[in-house]
């Protein structure tokens, strides 16, 4: 069986690997990979700035944004402990952090995509590189790729658009009359309205980070935040870009999000730590009233703001300025009008419509032989490597799908 997989990256890798398991039981496979660049597994070099964040031991099915059900049967068979344990077969060995988050023991994404590489080639894997695919199409059984090539399966492994220019999966699909949902940019910076983070560039806090949208609270974030002009950024914001993605799909109104600076105290506690400021350093100038809490130049923005001059000596506060310097430092808006372009995001919220693949095989429901797994379909997970679990998951539930209905049908052969 000629099997044609469409994609060197996370996904199409781990499936051909999968697949050429089974060489020694009856079904015999030739796997094919194509890649568009003149090596695989470019993207993957790149991710977890460098170290790839493999999978991530506390992700599960409910992370995936609105694709709970669809990627439940991939997580029930493959778990991150399942992935782990696939690698550590392939000789690489990893560990986890505090946030359960995995990353190989050498720290070096290049050992991840190494491993993968070298399991292809030992098991006879066939890699056509620089080899765009532009078309694909099924005659009978048959598909045909770019005009010439002849496969009993294709498997469609192209990503997203994600951090690239170039991208055609999701026209490969359309000529297979395959739909695609609509896409938009996510785990990518968030652009503000007002530019009153141009005075904080280049500045990073530790932050928790509350997005609204209207009156309502869609979710909070803790971790880092980093401003650029006009721009929000560090994990946390990045975490927000998924769901403001969604939200600008069909929806026009700003969101907000309001950064909590000093999240380990309330705001009474924090109204009484201010005020012992007052009264233990009152002759200083205002400009370090809260540089004991956060950045000094997060400080300095706070109060003007409020319109307060930084050369007014602390001791000159009231009360209810305090309170209104408190209300600030815990949850200064920033409103949002859109995120940075596709090519600057991690994944992409949207791709291959889920209701036409079948979840338990990830077979085409229109297009028997054809199947999709990894970032092209409609699953994205947050930053912490979801992304990447789907990836290995998908795949690895893809290729023994394929396994099982080639030995269902060697036992059945048909008449004729
Ligand atoms: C900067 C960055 C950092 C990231 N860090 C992490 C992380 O640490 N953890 C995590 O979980 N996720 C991370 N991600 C997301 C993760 O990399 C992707 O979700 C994952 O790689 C998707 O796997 P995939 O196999 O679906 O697609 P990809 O890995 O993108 O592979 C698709 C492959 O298909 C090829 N291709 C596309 N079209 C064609 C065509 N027409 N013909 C031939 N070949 C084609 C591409 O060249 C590519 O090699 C990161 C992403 C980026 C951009």
């Amino acid at each position: 069986m000629k099997i044609a997989i469409i994609g060197g990256g996370a996904s199409g890798l781990a499936c051909a690997i999968e697949l050429m398991k089974t060489q020694n039981i009856p079904a015999k496979y030739e796997v094919c990979i194509f890649e568009k660049n003149e090596r695989v597994g470019k993207k993957l070099l790149s991710t977890g700035n460098g170290r790839c964040n493999m999978t991530n031991l506390n992700a599960t099915e409910a992370d995936y944004f609105d694709a709970a059900s669809f990627v439940k049967p991939a997580f029930s068979k493959f778990p991150p402990e399942s992935n782990i344990a696939f690698f550590e077969s392939l000789g690489l060995f990893s560990r986890s952090d505090e946030d359960g988050r995995v990353y190989p023991l050498s720290n070096q994404a290049s050992g991840v995509l190494d491993a993968l590489r070298f399991a292809c080639v030992r098991s006879g894997v066939e890699f056509r590189l620089s080899q765009r695919v532009e078309s694909i199409s099924k005659h009978g059984e048959k598909f045909v790729i770019n005009n010439q090539l002849n496969f009993d399966k294709v498997v469609i492994c192209a990503g997203s658009n994600a951090s690239l220019k170039d991208f055609n999966g999701y026209g490969l699909l359309r000529q297979l009359s395959h739909n695609i949902t609509k896409t938009a940019p996510s785990l990518v910076k968030l652009t503000t309205c007002a530019n009153e983070t141009k005075q904080l560039k280049g500045i990073r806090a530790a932050a928790e980070l509350t997005l609204k949208i209207g009156s309502k609270t869609v979710t909070k974030e803790k971790g880092e935040i980093l401003f650029a002009d006009n721009v929000l950024s560090g994990i946390a914001s990045m975490q927000l870009s998924s769901y403001i993605s969604r939200h600008f799909m069909n929806n026009k109104s700003f969101p907000v999000v309001y950064v909590d600076f000093v999240p380990e105290f309330n705001f009474d506690d924090l109204v009484r730590l201010i005020g012992s400021v007052v009264k233990n350093i009152g002759s200083e100038k205002c400009e370090n009233l809260l540089l004991g809490f956060m950045p000094k130049k997060i400080g300095e923005v706070i109060l003007k703001k409020l319109g307060l001059s930084l050369n007014l000596p602390i001791n000159s506060l009231d009360i209810k300025t305090i309170k209104q310097i408190a209300s600030l430092c815990k949850g200064y808006a920033f409103e949002i009008n859109g995120t940075a372009p596709s090519s600057q995001a991690q994944v992409i919220t949207g791709g291959a419509r889920l209701d036409e693949f079948d979840s338990k095989t990830l077979e085409s429901k229109k297009v028997k032989g054809l199947y999709c797994c990894g970032e092209i379909l409609d699953v994205d997970g947050p930053c912490g490597g979801y992304n990447l679990q789907w990836a290995w998951s998908s795949a690895r539930l893809c290729a023994n799908s394929i396994i099982k209905k080639s030995l269902i049908d060697s036992s059945h052969p048909k008449k004729g």
